[in-house]
């Protein structure tokens, strides 16, 4: 017998072993262990073939570890459909559905914790101690110590009044969690009131402080808007059949609501759902919501777990004890069963496209998932991409529309403040118009909170030199690099390869003193609110913020139970978050993503804005938007203020239409990387000029010119653009073009269905 297996090794395609004659026929989706060279690697069994008579010579596996299968055959499926689909190798994608900790022979290491249980000696001893016998503290008397060994400290009696409350005994940890001190747990073990045993445990990801969600949901009533929508997607459900809808709902419109309700549905006829979300920090939140609902039968998916929890969560869902998988990304190859509801939250969202090999859309392969499965696809959104949106109107997604806040709060209303005015009335370092310096002011001395979005990290964006006129530069990149920090912590980096320096004194290109820093991210914002407003609370939200593990969670919960007046951030701070206190959203540039030559600028541009100004006015009070442009014409910002999307796509869709991009055809984008300018450029010519020959007239091939990052991490880049109806057609002449030259294939990066072509 012969296998065909995928190894976790970059850039690799099926390898085929042989199975030896006392083992049994390994299942698809089964590890083995097979030898690779001079190393040994687990792969997952993806084809088994008849051994050819004759054949060339085959390497047999070493170990077969699951014989009764392990990766469910339809997950091995889809992780083949993704690698051709993107053009990657099987190694890298069969990588993401195995399960953490597999690469090793032994999976399943379990941790253990300790369990403590009141003795029946302990409740003898509070017992007395509550009715105040001879010998303890009563219950107004301060803590004591307890020298004659009966008597109850303060602590102690704490202890044992909470674990008398907890028949089956509570956590070590959870006790310590309470402010009681690991060494008066100790001591009552000692004086025998207290038992410990070692439980084996399910990591669980939950158990870390997850973020409540901010109402006390009882079963509330639905609003008409949510009604219609349940009542059309139940429909949906209940007839099995694969199908797309689009959920376009405002902000605030309560598409969560409606994902918990379709998920009961689901589950009640034996299937699960699959939720998506975009972003690790929006998971704790849903996962919370859906616990709620399913209690203990809810499994989180994402790479900010420990592999150890990750480990569990893949377990439990592969052993059928789960109904509802919430997770990003990669969640969407969860080993579940027999999926009939695939949840698709902010589908817009760029976060779903995976910016390495393989490069996939999440949300692309949860509707090929759901297609295989025969289940219901849900994707919501308030903005949706102008790919689905074209898809809802020409009849093949279904599209419900909710067009009201609940309780029918008012959407936010916006306020465009034109910088242009403002920097020729206060001069060209305003960071912060008056108006918003007022509008933060004003919410700060109102106990109220306000989220101030920038979309560009650091402090200052560029240092240039007034002799020369050079700008500091990455040595490694095209790009100049961002100062960080404000005074002695000053440095410059590169937001591409990491690569740091002390911002130097004189310009290292014509040593004159006169460097300045130009432009503004993320901490100059918070560095100005802080002047501006100095008993403010203000935090910062972006990637350099939450670099520690735990600060993001951190930060969140902060804000939402309002420790911080002001959250300053990226794109970040737009994300599903529901605060209630806010009612007001700055946006500082709405212009950052404009500039970029990126078909999706615009589009990009509305979406954030219009996701942002979303954020305001979720509780009681009207919420309000200010958004600071230097474009205040642009159709984009214009729009977004209107919060018209039909507007938008309406508009979009001509410039696409005109300029034939995506939703009118498909694209590949392809970077050829070398050594040098001219090689890149000139291997990038080579290629489009195969693929030309290969497809003549079937596609176009724009390129090659030198990439918008012409040089990264050392390296020259060169682009190509295919544009075409057939992505097949793309797939192959470019595999066809690099068949003979390996060196060539390993220096390109293919991009199916780019989000951007930067
Ligand atoms: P969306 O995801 O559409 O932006 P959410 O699902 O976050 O909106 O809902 C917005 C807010 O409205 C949440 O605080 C949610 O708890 C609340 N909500 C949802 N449905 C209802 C309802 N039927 N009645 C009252 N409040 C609701
Ligand atoms: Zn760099």
């Amino acid at each position: 017998l012969l296998i065909r297996v995928a190894v976790p090794v970059p850039q690799l395609d099926l390898l085929t072993y042989g199975v030896p004659d006392d083992v049994p026929p390994p299942p698809v989706g089964a590890r083995v262990v097979v030898p690779l060279g001079s190393r040994v690697v687990t792969g997952i069994v993806v084809e088994i073939a008849a051994a050819e008579p004759g054949g060339p010579r085959i390497k047999p596996i070493r170990q077969l570890l699951d014989p009764h299968g392990c990766v469910p055959p339809d997950v091995v499926a889809l992780a083949q459909w993704t690698a051709d689909y993107y053009a990657a190798g099987v190694g890298e994608t069969i990588a993401i559905v195995l399960p953490p900790n597999a690469r090793g022979t032994r999976a399943d290491a379990h941790k253990t914790r300790r369990i403590l249980t009141i003795t029946a000696a302990g409740a003898t001893a509070l017992t007395a101690d509550r009715t105040g016998a001879p010998g303890s503290a009563g219950p107004d008397e301060p803590a004591r110590a307890a020298s004659d060994g009966s008597a109850l400290t303060v602590k102690q009696r704490e202890a044992l009044e909470a674990l008398s409350s907890a028949p089956g005994g509570v956590p070590a940890s959870e006790l310590a969690g309470r402010g009681i001190a690991p060494e008066v747990a100790a001591r009552l073990v000692r004086k025998g009131f207290v038992a410990v045993h070692q439980e084996r445990v399910d990591r669980d990801p939950f158990a870390a402080g997850s973020l409540a969600p901010s109402e006390q949901d009882g079963r509330r009533s639905l609003t008409a808007d949510q009604s219609r929508a349940l009542a059309r997607l139940s429909g949906l459900a209940e007839s099995r059949r694969f199908q797309v809808a689009l959920m376009h709902g405002v902000t605030g419109s309560g598409k969560t609501e409606i994902y918990l309700r379709l998920a009961a549905l689901v589950r009640s006829t034996g299937r699960q759902a699959l939720v998506l979300v975009p972003e690790i920090a929006l998971t704790p939140v849903m996962a919370a919501l859906f616990r709620q609902a399913f209690g203990g039968r809810v499994a989180i998916q994402h790479s900010g777990l420990s592999d150890g929890e990750r480990h569990d969560q893949w377990q439990r869902i592969r052993g059928g004890g789960i109904d509802v998988v919430i997770g990003t990304r990669s969640a969407v190859f969860a080993p579940l069963a027999n999926p009939g509801l695939v949840v698709v939250d902010e589908e817009h969202d760029g976060s779903y496209k995976q910016e390495e090999s393989p490069r996939y859309n999440a949300r692309d392969v949860a509707i090929v998932r759901g297609q295989r499965a025969g289940a219901l696809v849900v994707l919501g959104s308030a903005t949706p991409s102008m790919e689905s949106y074209q898809h809802a109107i020409s009849g093949k997604y279904e599209r419900i529309v909710l067009d009201r806040r609940v309780l029918d709060r008012p959407l936010a209303s916006v306020t465009v403040v034109n910088m242009r005015e403002e920097f020729a009335a206060e001069g060209p370092d305003q960071v912060l118009s008056r108006p918003l310096q007022d509008a933060i002011a004003e919410r700060v001395q109102r106990r109220e909170q306000a989220l101030v979005l920038l979309n560009r990290r650091g402090f200052a964006t560029a240092v240039f030199c007034r002799q020369c006129a050079g700008t500091l530069e990455c040595p490694n990149c095209s790009v100049s690099l961002v100062v960080h920090g404000e005074g002695r912590a000053r440095r410059a980096c590169c937001h591409y390869c990491n690569y740091q320096m002390p911002v130097p004194r004189v310009c290292p290109l014509c040593a004159g003193p006169y460097l300045e820093q130009a432009g503004f991210g993320t901490e100059r914002v918070e560095a100005e609110v802080r002047r501006l407003c100095p008993g403010a609370r203000v935090g910062r939200l972006d990637r350099d913020a939450v670099r520690r593990r735990g600060a993001l969670r951190a930060l969140l919960s902060d804000f939402q139970d309002g420790a911080l007046d002001v959250l300053v951030g990226t794109q970040m701070i737009a994300k599903g978050h529901d605060f209630h206190r806010v009612t007001l959203v700055g946006v500082v540039s709405a212009d950052v993503g404009l500039g970029v030559a990126d078909f999706r600028a615009s589009e990009r541009t509305f979406q954030l804005l219009t996701q942002v100004a979303g954020r305001a006015g979720r509780g009681d009070r009207r919420g309000e938007a200010i958004i600071q442009t230097l474009y205040p014409g642009h159709y984009s910002i214009q729009l977004a203020c209107r919060q018209d999307y039909a507007a938008f796509f309406e508009r979009e869709l001509q410039f696409r239409r005109a300029m034939a991009y995506p939703p009118f055809v498909s694209i590949v984008n392809v970077i050829v990387r070398a050594p040098t300018f001219a090689a890149a450029v000139g291997d990038a010519a080579e290629l489009a000029e195969r693929v030309r020959i290969g497809t003549p007239g079937a596609l176009h091939v724009l390129g090659p010119a030198p990439a918008p990052l012409a040089r990264l991490k050392g390296e020259y880049r060169a682009q190509l653009l295919l544009k075409g109806r057939n992505r097949k057609l793309m797939r192959e002449a470019l595999r066809t073009a690099v068949a003979d030259r390996p060196d060539l294939a390993r220096r390109t990066v293919i991009d199916v269905d780019p989000l951007t072509v930067l």
